[in-house]
């Protein structure tokens, strides 16, 4: 409350600060929840390959350890930021807003966290050698629906019939 005179009167002070707390967050929602930073290579198999051989799960287990080194350093830089930034803005606007901006920004994190947590399970059952077949039916899940959902449990099929399901108990 005591700097709000101050920084009312001084909005170029302020306003470098505020542009970088604005595009922070905006280019973390486009980031948001499961893309990589950087696209990560897809596999390309040598010839007819068995499915789930050692070089197609490393593969697996280096996406899914690149997902979760993002995801940890976002979760990082968001508290740095929220911790540097809780008391910057004297605008009642500008609390408003940010203020709804965090509380989003909590719920990412929370989301973040839940997704890190699907990621270590995923890469115990490489470790387990259950990776990559259907938790339901058993079938393979494939190459390509892994590809672009590597923490899937369940093949298409399934997980099809799994919302169908849920939408139908939430009627
Ligand atoms: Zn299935």
């Amino acid at each position: 409350m005591k700097t709000q005179g101050f920084l009312h009167g001084n909005c170029l002070l302020a306003a470098p600060i505020e542009f970088g707390y604005k595009a922070f967050f905006s280019e973390r929602r486009k980031a948001m929840p499961t893309e990589l930073h950087k696209p990560f290579p897809p596999y390309k198999p040598k010839g007819k390959e068995d499915y789930m051989n050692p070089r197609q799960l490393a593969h697996f287990r280096k996406m899914l350890e690149e997902m979760k080194r993002d995801l940890s350093q976002d979760i990082d830089r968001t508290v740095h930021t929220m911790q540097d930034e809780a008391t910057i803005f004297a605008d009642p606007n500008d609390r408003a807003s940010q203020e709804s901006d965090m509380s989003l920004e909590l719920r990412n994190r929370d989301r973040e966290r839940k997704l890190i947590k699907k990621i270590d399970e995923t890469i115990a059952r490489i470790d387990a050698g259950e990776y990559g077949y259907c938790d339901s039916c058993g079938i393979e899940i494939g190459l390509k629906r892994l590809e672009a959902r590597p923490t899937a449990t369940l093949c298409i099929d399934c997980k099809t019939l799994d919302e169908l399901r849920e939408r139908q108990v939430a009627k």
